[in-house]
């Protein structure tokens, strides 16, 4: 589970907080209702011809080093999709179709780092690579191997609702 994250002051007017439910925060000054809702994340199964998964190694903090799927933070004015598409150009130097993207589910996960709040609900995709895929790791990539379903090392993933996604989405029988 998630832990929950509490503000104390009020961004418009520096004031304290009343936390009104677990969702809602009121100023005790100017009376801003500031609402806690997670950030929206894309993530991506990539799947080669052989069935095998494309896994990313973290260039940086949060989880550097870990083992993590493409994606990140979707950005104003994007579509989930868009967000997706944009993601994969920048860690992976490919481009998928959001035609060719399916929808799996999501997924909800912390993600706190520094000052930056870390509750985030994450779409899931699917699409399969294509033979000639030339990938080249860029951005906050910095290596990538493909895992058989069957060996997902889940101790080496990021992120627990990442795990908790792909556990279901590949039960071991
Ligand atoms: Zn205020």
């Amino acid at each position: 589970m998630t832990q929950e994250i509490d503000y104390t002051f009020c961004p418009n007017c520096g004031s304290k907080f009343t936390k009104m439910s677990p969702n809602l925060l009121e100023c005790n000054d100017c009376h801003l209702q500031f609402y806690i809702n997670p950030k929206p994340t894309t993530a991506i199964l990539l799947i080669n011809q052989k069935g095998e998964i494309l896994f990313v190694v973290r260039k940086n903090d949060p989880k550097k080093g870990m083992l993590d799927l493409p994606g990140g933070f979707v950005d104003i004015n994007e579509t989930l999709e868009e967000g997706m598409v944009r993601e994969i150009v920048e860690e992976l130097g490919i481009t998928i179709s959001s035609k060719d993207l399916t929808y799996l589910g999501s997924s909800v996960d912390e993600y706190s780092y520094g000052n930056i709040d870390g509750r985030t609900i994450n779409a899931m995709y699917r699409a399969e690579l294509s033979e000639n895929s030339s990938i080249v790791p860029a951005d906050d990539v910095e290596d990538f191997l493909f895992i058989s379903p069957k060996n997902i090392p889940y101790d080496k993933l990021a992120f627990q609702g990442m795990k908790d996604f792909l556990k279901e989405y590949y039960p071991r029988v």
